[in-house]
């Protein structure tokens, strides 16, 4: 497989550290509200990617963490939906302000509705969802080290800062170099500018104000919270080791999230410290944001969209998914309902189609055509046309039913779009029709030979009242479901 780098600017070949098992960090939810569908068209291109790689013939170790600690609200101007909050505040605390439920309580609870969007979405499991609440012994040991390699030292607040000065190829990742970083940026408001050294330098660990009574833990520098990007360095090192293969995440973690994350992963495993010569991450892989109906989706203009909102207005979310694939994930995308529609009717065709063809006999699949919609997947997540290939499959009329019925699904397990949902399904709907209806049916055609045509009618918005319409032929009358 070969994917965008954002470190090299260029579309790499995926290499592995370990030539059987791919290493996957993806940066997970902050839960302290709901997932909306740009986070989710963000956690699909993780799956994928592991898709592809499983496909492929490697094994996949994939971690997420959860978020349930440390990220303050946002106030870089790039907005994560929720600008209602104020800028100085953990996310989690400002929510359990605002409920009077704990901060805990409502992690869990938004932990768990994630986890079912992602099952809804056909996005398998991670091997690994670890908690930042739960990491806070980890990111102790990994501050120390910074601090005992002179990477890290302890604020005048007590806080303890990362010294961006020590890691000398800060900004590789984003462009964002020191010294074209202002003093007077800042990308935290709640930091204490004249605590620090350096304005750059960031927050590894937070000293609690005495106004903070939830969320903290003691330490040696005294009770506080870790910084935001403190967690995904120790969770990710913990659980994946030196060498990453993959990490991902939304455009906007590129800075300050993942530039910050990479100086310190770097620095705490470098021999020497101070250089940070050693590249943890191999390979980070950005997915441009998502806009609904051309806005940014945001509480404040009312237009966040759940996964559940898809499901009440009667999609499949699996549409959701299928609309996502048809736009490339390195551009920005705008979804509006009209998308989701045509998704839905793509894949209700598809799943239809796979059900006839099915019950032909079955034929080898043909390679070259695998290859190449398989092929789309291996070469950036060309996921548009990989599903171009697959309506040009459905249209051929070189390929056998049989042949189509097996390509469309084994590469199911790319797609991931339940294509073959409908196998089995009954073809004729009139067995399906309820007794009630088939009787009206016989006293309708008893009324048309006495020649009764309004009963007849009668009969016939009856029937209709059950959803068939009554479809009269030469060979007498027949019953379908209406077509909405
Ligand atoms: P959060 O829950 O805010 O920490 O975000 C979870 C993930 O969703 C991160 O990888 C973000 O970069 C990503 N994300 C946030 N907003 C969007 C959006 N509108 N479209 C796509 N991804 C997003
Ligand atoms: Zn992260």
């Amino acid at each position: 497989m070969r994917i965008y780098n954002t470190m090299t600017r260029e579309i790499d070949p995926v290499e592995t550290t370990h030539p059987d098992v791919a290493r996957i960090y993806a940066c997970g939810p902050t839960v302290y509200r709901d997932a909306h569908v740009g986070n989710m068209r963000t956690f699909l291109v993780t799956d994928l990617i592991a898709r592809t790689l499983r496909y492929e013939g490697l094994r996949t170790i994939v971690v997420q963490n959860i978020t349930d600690v440390g990220h303050m609200a946002d106030d870089t101007g790039l907005g994560d939906g929720n600008e209602s909050l104020p800028g100085s505040q953990d996310k989690m605390l400002a929510e359990s302000e605002k409920t009077g439920k704990s901060a805990l309580d409502i992690a869990r609870h938004f932990e768990s509705a994630f986890h079912q969007d992602l099952s809804r979405l056909n996005i398998y499991p991670a091997d690994h969802y670890p908690k930042a609440s739960e990491s806070i012994d980890s990111m102790i040991t990994l501050i120390q080290k910074l601090i005992d390699s002179g990477n890290a030292y302890i604020g005048t607040d007590n806080s303890v800062y990362f010294s961006a000065e020590s890691f000398p190829s800060y900004g590789a990742l984003s462009g964002n170099k020191l010294d074209s970083l202002r003093p007077g940026h800042k990308f935290d408001a709640e930091e204490n500018e004249s605590a620090k050294k350096f304005h750059a330098d960031w927050a590894l660990w937070k000293s609690a104000g005495e106004n903070r009574t939830q969320l903290t833990w003691e330490t040696p520098w005294g009770r506080g919270f870790p910084g935001w990007h403190t967690e995904c360095s120790a969770m990710s090192l913990d659980l994946l080791g030196e060498s990453i293969d993959i990490h991902t995440g939304g455009i906007d973690l590129r800075f300050p999230h993942h530039e910050d994350e990479r100086a310190q992963s770097n620095s705490a495993t470098s021999g020497d410290g101070k250089s940070g010569n050693h590249e943890v991450v191999r390979h980070w892989v950005h997915a441009e944001h998502l806009l609904f109906e051309t806005r940014k989706m945001s509480k404040s203009s009312g237009n966040v969209v759940l996964v559940q909102d898809v499901i009440d207005r009667g999609y499949d979310p699996l549409a959701l998914r299928l609309a996502f694939m048809q736009h490339k994930y390195r551009s920005q995308m705008n979804l509006t309902w009209e998308v989701i529609e045509s998704s839905q009717e793509l894949l209700d065709r598809w799943r239809h189609k796979v059900n006839i063809w099915s019950q032909s006999d079955s034929q080898a699949m043909d390679q070259s055509v695998v290859d190449e919609i398989s092929g789309y997947f291996s070469q950036d997540l060309n996921t548009p046309m990989a599903v171009n290939a697959l309506r040009t499959l459905e249209k051929s009329s070189d390929i056998s039913d049989g042949a189509k019925f097996e390509i469309f699904a084994h590469l199911d397990s790319l797609f991931g779009l339940d294509l073959a949902r409908e196998v089995g399904k009954d073809l004729n709907p009139t067995t399906q029709i309820p007794t009630e209806v088939s009787e009206l049916l016989e006293q309708r055609n008893a009324a048309r030979s006495a020649k009764d045509w309004a009963l007849s009618d009668e009969l016939r918005d009856q029937i209709a009242g059950y959803g068939f319409t009554v479809v009269d032929t030469s060979d007498g009358a027949h019953l379908e479901p209406t077509k909405s």
